[in-house]
C-alpha cells in the first residue's frame, strides 16, 4: 500500500484491512513514499517522521508491515521501480497488488512506464463512496494491466484535513490512532510554527 502518509489515518488503515479481506491477501506492506513524484514542489514532512507514524499506526496488526524501500531509495519515488524490486524479492509466482488512492492510480495510468506495471501487479484504487469512477472507464489502460476499485467509507478522512486541523488547533481525535496523534503533537508537526 503506497502513500505519502502525511499523516497516516484511520481511512488508510480501514482501506488496508478491506483490501486484505476483499482480495484475500497474505499481508499488507505499507510503503511510505520517499520523494513523492507529483509533490516535488510541495512541502512534505520528512520521510523518517512519516515512516515512524506508519510503524506506530500498524504495530498491533500482525497482517500489516512497513517497508523502508522507498524512503531509503534516493531520488523521486516511482511505483514501477518499487514493484520491480518487490517482484524480485517475492518471486515470479507471487500475486502482487499495489493499493493506493484512486486519484493517484489515475495519475499512475498516465506515466510512460505504466505498461510495465501490467507484468508486475494489479492496481487497487481505493475511493470514498460517491467518488466519480467514470475516468477509470474512459482512460485507456495499458493492455494486460488490471485495475480494481474499492469503496471505503472511512476515506472521508483525509491527511490534508488533518494537517489543516492541527494547524488551526482543531481536534483530530478519532481521525487517526491516538499514538500517532501523540507523535504529531510531541514533534510539533503540522502546527505551522516550525
Ligand atoms: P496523494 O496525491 O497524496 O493522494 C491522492 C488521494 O489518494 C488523496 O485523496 C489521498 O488521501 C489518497 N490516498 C493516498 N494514499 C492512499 C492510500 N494508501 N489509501 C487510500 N487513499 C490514499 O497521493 P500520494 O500519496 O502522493 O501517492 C499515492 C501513491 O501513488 C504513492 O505510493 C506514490 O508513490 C504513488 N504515485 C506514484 C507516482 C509515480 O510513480 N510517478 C505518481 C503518483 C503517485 P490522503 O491524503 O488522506 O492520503
Amino acid at each position: 500500500m503506497g502513500g505519502t502518509f502525511d499523516p497516516i489515518h484511520y481511512g488508510h488503515l480501514v482501506a488496508a484491512e478491506e483490501a486484505l479481506v476483499q482480495f484475500n491477501l497474505d499481508k499488507v506492506l505499507f510503503m511510505p513514499t520517499g520523494t513523492p513524484a507529483r509533490k516535488t514542489d510541495q512541502r512534505v514532512t520528512p520521510a523518517e517522521h512519516r515512516y515512524l507514524m506508519t510503524v506506530i499506526a500498524t504495530a498491533s496488526n500482525p497482517d500489516f508491515e512497513v517497508s523502508r524501500l522507498e524512503i531509503d531509495r534516493p531520488g523521486v519515488t516511482y511505483t514501477v521501480e518499487t514493484m520491480t524490486e518487490l517482484r524480485t524479492r517475492y518471486g515470479g509466482s507471487a500475486d502482487l497488488f499495489f493499493i493506493t488512492g484512486a486519484d493517484a492510480v489515475l495519475e499512475i495510468l498516465t506515466w510512460k512506464d505504466s505498461a510495465r506495471l501490467a507484468d508486475l501487479c494489479t492496481l487497487i484504487a481505493a475511493t470514498r463512496p460517491g467518488y466519480d469512477l467514470s475516468p477509470f472507464m474512459e482512460r485507456p489502460v495499458p493492455s494486460g494491466l488490471r485495475v480494481e476499485t474499492m469503496e471505503v467509507p472511512a476515506l472521508a478522512i483525509s491527511s490534508t484535513d488533518i494537517r489543516a486541523r492541527v494547524a488551526s488547533r482543531r481536534p483530530v481525535r478519532y481521525l487517526l490512532p491516538e499514538a500517532v496523534a501523540a507523535y504529531v503533537s510531541k514533534n510539533r508537526l503540522y502546527r505551522g510554527d516550525g
